[in-house]
């Protein structure tokens, strides 16, 4: 008879994410933040993934809010050995993980929501765990790694879904390299990259495993007791009534969101023959023309998406990361 890990690597091959194995264990949460495009819930598809080629039920989902690339994201993974029956949102992780730290200084993103001291918070920042800890009043312990510096030396993109994956996957001590590789091929040849690609993934993914160490889930909170799935009945209202921020007007321009940026687009006007297509083109009609119609970024607005960046026919707008332009105005 084969085992219930053989029968879990065998499903997992054949692309079902949702094994049964019966087992004692609690339940362990994870839930991970990002924003749109970062490729938070493709880290979250790898983690299940490497878990449950290890053996263990996994169950992984995301939840977007606006579908707009650089808006704050999230996905759960649940995973444990007896099957994974709760479903939803997690309101109490036992780990949390933050692809994008400019969600920190968000409210309202509530990426601390839930979080208790014995958790742990996985952070891709350049700053130390220290700070972190200190000037957002986390409690719980926090490993810090620079997964976008890594991204970008292998992808030369802000894509952060192999190298998330395998921080956390490490920091969890629960696979081998062998798992989180093989979880990053299936994955990454689901969502239909080109082998070469796949290859610089798993690059980026070798070394921030290899960079991470294996600190180890702290175990998993306490859960309530099994009982019958509750039961939701939501009115229905008029748009008007149930979400009337969608029929207001005019409000895009008191959103900022310059929190969301990892590098901002900077002119430099030696090069700029003032052709307008980055004004043309900005999704976020972030890019003004001065009076002499020179393109000037309204940094307020702009979330960071580079399209200017990459559309600019002179090549003159160049990509600063956020850090080192917000130490570049203190100065
Ligand atoms: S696309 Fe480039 S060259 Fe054209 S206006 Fe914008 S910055 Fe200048
Ligand atoms: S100014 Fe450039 S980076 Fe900013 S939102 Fe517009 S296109 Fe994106």
């Amino acid at each position: 008879m084969r085992s219930p890990k053989a029968r879990a690597a065998r499903s997992g091959a054949a692309g079902t994410r949702i094994a049964l194995i019966v087992g004692m264990a609690a339940l362990q949460r994870v839930r991970f933040h990002g924003r749109g495009g970062e490729g938070v819930k493709q880290a979250s598809h790898i983690v299940a993934r490497a878990l449950f080629l290890s053996g263990l039920n996994v169950q992984d989902a995301p939840l977007y809010g606006a579908e707009r690339r650089g808006a704050p994201v999230m996905a759960f993974v649940r995973f444990g050995e007896q099957p994974v029956r709760e479903r939803g949102y997690i309101v109490d992780p036992d780990v949390i993980v933050i692809c994008n730290d400019s969600l920190l200084h968000l409210a309202d993103a509530a990426v601390l929501a839930g979080l208790d001291p014995g958790g742990l918070v996985l952070i891709n920042s350049a700053r130390s765990a220290d700070d972190l800890r200190r000037a957002h009043g986390i409690a719980a312990a926090v490993l810090c790694r620079d997964v976008s510096a890594i991204a970008l030396r292998h992808l030369g993109q802000h894509l952060l879904s192999a190298p998330m994956a395998a921080f956390a996957l490490k920091a969890s001590g629960r696979v081998s390299w062998g798992q989180v590789a093989r979880a990053v091929e299936i994955e990454l040849a689901e969502a239909g990259l080109a082998p070469a690609a796949i290859e610089r993934n798993l690059a980026a993914a070798r070394e921030t495993f290899d960079s991470v160490g294996a600190v180890g889930f702290p175990a998993p909170r306490a859960q309530a007791a099994a009982g019958p799935l509750p039961v939701f009945v939501l009115p229905r209202l008029p748009a008007r009534a149930a979400a009337p921020s969608i029929a207001a007007a005019a409000t895009s321009a008191l959103r900022t969101t310059e929190g969301w940026r990892v590098y901002r687009p900077v002119i430099h006007r030696q090069r700029c023959t003032r052709c307008f297509l980055c004004f043309a083109l900005c999704p976020e009609g972030a890019i003004q023309l001065d009076a002499e119609h020179w393109p000037v970024v309204d940094y307020a607005h702009c979330k960071g998406c580079l399209v200017c960046a990459s559309e600019c026919p002179t090549g003159t707008i160049e990509s600063v990361r956020e850090d080192a332009a917000a130490e570049e105005v203190a100065r």
